[in-house]
């Protein structure tokens, strides 16, 4: 099961992101990916293959600055390894992106009521219903903490998610069921990993969720 990373602090997220993500390399992926949330707004770069390519077509993480990402490293299970389902997935407004491990089960039944409310999806992934059920609950009580609750109430399955929303730009927000996830706390800079392995350079004071 493949991998997330997660950084907020005053570090450049992108380049300890795509360091995180390699220590995980071992786990196996076909795909790979990183969002990173600077000047209120969020900058995508995501591609199939290896992390190599992630890493040459940002310049090294060059191109996204900001002191708050998500990172992935994708094994396919719902829509073909390929640059459109690799993650994170961003939610229609633009505000909101997420990186996931596991399998949302109800993901049919959920993108189908979010179609009937106006959503538009990208991808083929289960992935995608959480971030455009987040954008839904955030427009309506505007608050991507209330929102958070009430989309992790709606879903069903097994998932390790770390999500950022470029409104909250020192908030790294993250959930787990059954798949692992586990909190990382430095001196002014908090990480999230799929495995210990990731951010054990930053900081050895770590939580399993
Ligand atoms: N089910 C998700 C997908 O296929 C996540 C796969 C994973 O754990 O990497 O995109």
């Amino acid at each position: 099961m493949c991998g997330i990373v997660g950084y907020v602090g005053q570090q450049e997220a992108a380049p300890i992101l795509l360091d995180g993500l390699r220590r995980l390399e071992y786990r196996g992926y076909d795909s790979a990916g990183i969002a990173v949330c600077g000047d209120g707004q969020l900058r995508v770069k995501k591609s199939r293959g290896r992390l190599q390519v992630l890493s040459d077509l940002t310049h090294d993480g060059a191109d996204l600055p900001g002191h708050l990402g998500i990172g992935h490293t994708r094994w396919a299970t719902h829509g073909e390894p390929n640059d459109i389902n690799a993650h994170p997935h961003v939610s229609q407004s633009g505000r909101i992106a997420v990186v996931h491990n596991g399998i949302i089960e109800n993901y049919a039944e959920l993108k189908e009521q979010l179609l009937h409310k106006g959503y538009g999806f990208r991808s083929e992934t289960d992935t995608e219903v959480v971030a455009q059920l987040l954008d839904y609950y955030y427009a309506d009580c505007g608050d991507i903490f209330e929102a958070m609750i009430r989309m992790l109430h709606a879903v069903d399955g097994a998932y390790a998610l770390g999500i950022i929303c470029a409104d909250y730009p020192d908030r790294l927000l993250c959930a787990r069921k059954d798949a692992p996830l586990l909190l990382g706390f430095g001196e002014g800079e908090n990480m999230i990993a799929s495995d210990v392995t990731a951010i054990i350079r930053h900081t050895r004071d770590i939580a399993y969720l």
